[in-house]
């Protein structure tokens, strides 16, 4: 997503050359047909704030997207079975929405087609990177496609190569991993009431769960947390099962679960690379930090570095600059990490604050959820997170 995505903001500059390396082989999306698009039950979903739907504006592509997003007009953060309870409203905040809920396979399909569309990007999926070489002018990656060994050079090597980034390894840059022996189970289920567009985070004593918006009547995303270990018993039972123990997890704000798709479960850690820039190579997205799903900022914030890298390369290839410039590269770091370690320590501190059941915090944390809700300017800073707005 973050690379597909950087490499859309760079194809502007039709005189740039970019080329998109990945591992597995994308959909071959035949020119000028509609898309492929299958109504499923079993996607992931991405909340995108408003800040990125602006960017995906700008590229041309909303029009596209919006075909299978929903908006969020409300969000309700509770915990289940204490008083606490607090809500947003965009009405109230003067937006028209907090963001949009996408499903990631038509979010790829549609960034896709737009790269293959475009004649300065050159798409190599199937190809893996397993060597990096910096050098003076140029940094050299090595590729392999099957038994076929290849060499690119380029001035400058953008790492976006997820959580467990082999390219961060290759350039010598460690990271600080902390697991928070949790899982994030996801799935795709329907209640019996509509989902007025609303947003729930709830804190349930095995840890928070997003239950998200999506097209359809009653359609909804649901992320939840639970303790590792605990994820197999509620994939491997029977749908029915799962139904009622979400239910009893989650409680009857939404109305009756009445439908779910498989799921899904993604072990969860905070990983922060050590540091973002080197001698023509910068790593971006999940690679410079993956963070717990639970306020849904990992991918919006990975966006912020890209519009950020974006603006700074464009320039210095108008100007004519090195496009892998070390101090361009440190500058662009400095730049970003405090709005990278102030949504970090957002995330991290909504699961450690609501991880713990002591009965003290409790208290403390439901006095705060109602004083929240009743303090607007209380309200705004965290509002203005979830749009992608606090930069
Ligand atoms: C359950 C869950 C829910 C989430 N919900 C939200 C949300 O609502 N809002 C939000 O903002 N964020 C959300 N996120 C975070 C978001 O998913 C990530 O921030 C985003 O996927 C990061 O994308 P990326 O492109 O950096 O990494 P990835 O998606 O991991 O992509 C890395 C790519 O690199 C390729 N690759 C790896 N190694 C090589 C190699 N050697 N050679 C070539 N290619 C290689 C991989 O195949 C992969 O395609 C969520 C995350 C989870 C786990």
């Amino acid at each position: 997503m973050v690379g597909v995505t950087l490499a859309l903001l760079l194809a502007r500059a039709p005189g740039l050359r970019i080329t998109l390396v990945e591992a597995i082989r994308f959909p071959a999306l035949a020119p000028g047909e509609p898309l492929p698009y299958r109504p499923s039950f079993d996607a992931r979903n991405t909340a995108l704030s408003r800040r990125t739907v602006a960017t995906y504006r700008e590229l041309g592509l909303w029009d596209d997207l919006q075909t299978h997003a929903n908006a969020i007009l409300q969000i309700h953060i509770s915990e289940r079975g204490h008083f606490g309870m607090a809500r947003l409203s965009a009405a109230e905040e003067n937006v028209e929405s907090f963001g949009q809920v996408i499903e990631n396979a038509w979010l790829g399909l549609v960034l896709l087609r737009a790269l293959r569309a475009c004649p300065n990007v050159t798409v190599l999926d199937g190809v893996t990177l397993t060597g990096i070489t910096p050098g003076a002018d140029f940094v050299t990656a090595r590729l392999e496609r099957g038994e076929e060994t290849f060499e690119l050079q380029a001035p400058l090597l953008v790492a976006a190569d997820g959580a467990q980034s082999p390219s961060r390894a290759l350039l010598g840059v460690g990271a600080d991993t902390t697991p928070y022996d949790q899982v994030a189970l996801v799935t795709t289920v329907a209640t019996h009431l509509p989902h007025d567009n609303i947003a729930f985070e709830r804190f349930t004593e095995h840890g928070p769960m997003a239950v998200l918006p999506l097209p359809g009547e009653g359609r909804r995303a649901v992320v939840w947390t639970l303790p590792a270990g605990q994820e197999k018993a509620l994939i491997d039972c029977s749908d029915a099962e799962f139904l009622s123990r979400l239910q009893a997890a989650f409680g009857k704000r939404a109305g009756r679960f009445i439908k779910t798709a498989p799921r899904f479960a993604y072990p969860l850690a905070l990983t922060v690379a050590k540091t973002q820039a080197q001698p023509r190579a910068v790593i971006l997205g999940n690679a410079a930090h993956t963070l717990h799903p639970v306020a849904g900022q990992g991918f919006n914030l990975c966006l912020r570095d890209c519009l950020a890298l974006t603006s700074r390369l464009l320039a210095a290839h108008r100007e004519g600059r090195d496009l892998g410039s070390f101090a361009m590269l440190q500058e662009y770091e400095a730049a970003r990490i405090e709005d990278q370690l102030n949504v970090i320590r957002f995330s991290d501190g909504i699961v450690r604050g609501f991880s713990n059941s002591l009965p003290g915090l409790t208290l403390a944390r439901n006095a705060g959820l109602v004083l929240f809700d009743l303090l607007p300017f209380a309200k705004q800073p965290v509002a203005r997170y979830a749009m992608g707005l606090n930069q």
